[in-house]
Formats: C-alpha cells, structure tokens, sequence
C-alpha cells in the first residue's frame, strides 16, 4: 500500500474489516486504526504473516486480534448452520498479566459475536482451566508452560485444527525460560497455519524464528529499533545511594497527583519501598515475581482503580501491562538482567537497555504525554549515556530542589528504619509460621488498608 493510500485511510472499514468488528471497534470508543493497525490488518486479511515491531500503546493487540476474529466470522459464516471452529487461535504471551489482558482485549471486541476466550495461565487453578476448555473456546491466551500442561494433561484438548499462533512480546519469548515449553507446542500445531509474530525489540532469535515458523512474512515497523515516543520526556537525576529513597519522595510529592511506576531491581526492594512510601502517606503498592498470581493481580487492580496511585515494580510489571494512565516513570534502580550477569557481559548490557525501553514504555502510551526520571548514583552515569546513545536523544537533568529534599531526609529515614524493623519482625513471624509472604498483607496490616500513615512518622 502506498504512503498516499494509507494517508486516505480514515476508518476501520477501510481497512476491510467486518460490520460486526467495525461495531465493536466503535462500541470500545477506537474511532480510527492505529498505525500498527493500518499497516498490519489489510496484510493479515489477505492471509499472509506477519511480523509486527510495535511499541507497547500502539495498539498492537487491536491488530492481531481484528484478523483472526474477522477470519473467524468468516469461517463461521462458510460452515452455515454450523458454529464458529473452537481452538481456532493460540496466543501466546511471556507473562500471566499481559495473557490476561489480551484476552480482556479479545472478549471486548467479541462481545457482540459470542466469542469464546479461554486464558491458561500459571497460578490458577487448573480445574477452572478445564472447565473452560470444555466449553470450547475460540481463542486461547496463555503462558506457554501453562498451555504445555494442558496440552499433556486436559483430555480432549489438542491444537490440531488451530488456524492462527501469534506470539506477543516474542523477543521475550524466545528466551531460553521457554524454549522448551514453546517448542513442544510448536510440535503439536499444525505446519500449515498462519503465524504472527509481534515484538517491541527486533532481537537476533526473533529473526531467527522468523525464518524458521513464518511463510513470507509481510514486515510492519511501527518503531524503530530501539525509540521511544515522542511524547515522552525523559530525565535523569544524579543522586548519592543513600539518598536515593529521599529523592524518590520528593518527586512522587511533586508529582502527588500523578500516577507512577517505580522500578527496583529487586523483589525486597519493592517491600521496602513501599512501606516506606506507605508511612509517609503515599498510596503505594507493590508488584513483583515473588507473589502468588492472585496477589499480584489484586495489586493492579487497585492501581487501576486508582485506589493507590504509586505501583512499585520489578521488570515483571515493565513488559505489556496495559495500564493507561501512568503519568510517570522512575527507575529507582537501572535495569540489570541478573540471568547473565554472570556470564555475558554484553549480553547484559543489550538485555538492561531492551528492559529501559519496556519501561518507560508504560508511559506515553496512546499518543499521551508522559514522564521518565532515572535516579543515578555515580557508577550509573556511563550506562545513562548508553542508553542516550542507543535512543538518539540527549536527556536533560530532572531539576530537584535539593534545599527541599534535604529537609524530608529526617523523616524519610526515620519510615525505613521503621520499615526495616517491621519487615524483620514479619519475616520473622513468617518464618516461624511457614508462610507465604508478598508484602502486599504485611502493608495492610502494617500500615491500614486506605494507606493512612503511621502515626510515628511525622513529615516535615
Ligand atoms: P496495546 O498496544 O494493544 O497494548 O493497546 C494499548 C491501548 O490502546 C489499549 O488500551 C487499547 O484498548 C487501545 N487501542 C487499541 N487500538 C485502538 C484504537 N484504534 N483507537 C483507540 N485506542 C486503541
């Protein structure tokens, strides 16, 4: 398609979509195709592959999904009397929370066709899953270990007839954490099936699967390599370590009435943190690997309703959450890939820079403005202007009033030195229990459920 035609390109119509997915683009308030959309969705109707570099708010969902429904309407409507084929479309993504929220995607759209989504993902229940197989769904989203599970294990589920595989967020994917699982699926599913394959960084395994699982990709970028969006202003802020937590306050009070994603490095870290900000009355949540999948769902979606307003975060929460409106992005720590530190010091590298751009890609999404401030100590400086290389842009210096943030340091340390203690003293209780520990109770408890501050800590 020409860059005049798709200029001219105004509506989902156009794009040579149904009457019921142009409805239910229209019911969910999409007026026009996004960008991945116009390119992506005339390709995916004429049946080819695809391959999709996309940022995370592109709407990359929107075009995966639109086709294989469309194609599914299609089906439908060639078999008559009969129903619409079951299993009909893998999608399979490296997190529980992006599964999760594609397949919300794919029950929007589908609400007014009867669409039937199953979603397999680790940490819950497999019964429940089961039964949701029985009911024969049209699409499936899943992790792919939980998705091997059933393959093994549910009776009567078996991909054989599937017509559409999509892997999201395929650089992650291609990681050796699923190498195993995703090749026992891709032994299971038929040779002859269309295949797309969507990514937010083009990595040398996303090539090389490409050529091994894809007929004659057609390639989309929507991105390039390594961007961000314009919208997006980014900053840093050169900090000693031991105030960090200090100037971490200072920018969530500034920003009061923003909602931010704070990144640590570590499962502890994101506790800490949050006790903290908890007992200096900011409404702040943790979210991280280390708690059961029920907690960590609970924990975004009081985030999403906006009940706490700071979500503290490992890399978990950086890849494909959908959640509209953040504001603000800081990086309390940079990112490092603690698999291959060890081992490939480059390796390290490229992975913390990929993990940079999914972050601050929770911000500025949909064509919104949004901000990113990465708090540096001195050894971090060399790896910012890296990064400032690999995005083409020159970042300017987050401009803190330090007069200010030095007057919050007394009550700053005075929340974690009670923080520490109280999370000693749980840890300890927890030990002694056998329990399960993810933070999130331990704050409630601790602190009360409507984030009211503790009473010893004063701020200035
Ligand atoms: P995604 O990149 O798929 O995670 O989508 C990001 C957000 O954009 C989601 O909240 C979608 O509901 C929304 N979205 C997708 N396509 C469109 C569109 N054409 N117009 C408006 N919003 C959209």
């Amino acid at each position: 398609m020409s860059e005049e035609e798709k200029e001219k390109i105004k509506s989902f119509k156009d794009i040579g979509l149904c009457d019921e997915l142009v409805a239910a683009c229209d019911s969910l308030g999409w007026k026009a195709p996004t960008k991945i959309q116009v390119e992506a969705i005339p390709h995916a109707l004429q049946g080819k592959d695809l391959i999709g570099l996309a940022q995370t708010g592109s709407g990359k969902t929107g075009a995966f999904a639109l086709p294989i429904m469309h194609a599914l309407l299609e089906c439908h409507a060639k078999q008559e009397h009969k129903s619409a084929p079951v299993f009909f479309a893998l999608v399979l993504s490296p997190t529980r929370e992006l599964a999760i929220q594609i397949s919300d995607q794919f029950k929007a759209l589908g609400s007014g066709i009867s669409l039937r989504c199953a979603v397999l993902v680790g940490g819950v229940d497999l019964m429940q899953q089961q039964i949701a197989l029985a009911k024969r769904p049209h699409i499936i989203v899943g992790t792919p270990g939980r998705l091997v599970d059933h393959l093994t294990n549910t009776k009567g589920f078996s991909l054989h007839k599937l017509k559409y595989l999509v892997l999201d967020e395929a650089d992650m994917l291609l990681n050796e954490d699923f190498e195993k699982a995703l090749d026992d699926i891709l032994n299971v599913i038929p040779r002859d099936r269309h295949t797309y394959l969507f990514s937010a960084t083009m990595t040398k395994k996303v090539e090389k699967v490409q050529r091994a699982c894809l007929r004659n990709p057609v390639k989309i970028a929507a991105a390039t390599k390594y961007s961000t969006v314009d919208t997006l202003k980014q900053q840093y802020r050169l900090v000693p370590a031991k105030d960090k937590d200090c100037y971490l306050v200072y920018i969530l009070t500034e920003m009061s009435g923003c909602t931010s994603m704070v990144f640590t490095r570590t499962c502890d870290a994101t506790r800490l943190l949050s006790f903290i900000l908890r007992n200096l009355n900011i409404r702040a949540i943790p979210i991280s690997g280390q708690m059961t999948q029920q907690k960590r769902l609970g924990a975004l979606n009081k985030f999403k309703s906006g009940e706490c307003n700071v979500l503290v975060c490992t890399d978990v929460a950086s890849r494909g959450l959908d959640i509209p409106s953040v504001d603000l992005v800081i990086n309390y720590d940079i990112p490092t890939n603690p698999k291959v530190r060890h081992h490939l010091c480059q390796t390290l590298e490229k992975n913390a820079f990929l993990d940079y751009i999914h972050r601050v890609g929770r911000t500025a999404r949909a064509g919104r403005s949004g901000a990113a401030i990465s708090l540096l100590n001195q050894y971090e400086v060399e790896w910012y202007l890296q990064i400032e290389k690999l995005i083409d842009k020159k970042l300017p210096e987050y401009p803190a009033q330090d007069e200010v943030v030095k007057q919050m340091l007394e009550s700053v340390t005075e929340a974690k030195r009670l923080s520490q203690m109280k999370l000693k003293e749980i840890g300890g209780t927890k030990r002694r229990k056998g329990g399960n520990d993810d933070g999130e109770e331990d704050i409630e408890r601790y602190l009360g459920v409507k984030g009211k501050s503790s009473k010893k800590v004063k701020r200035k």
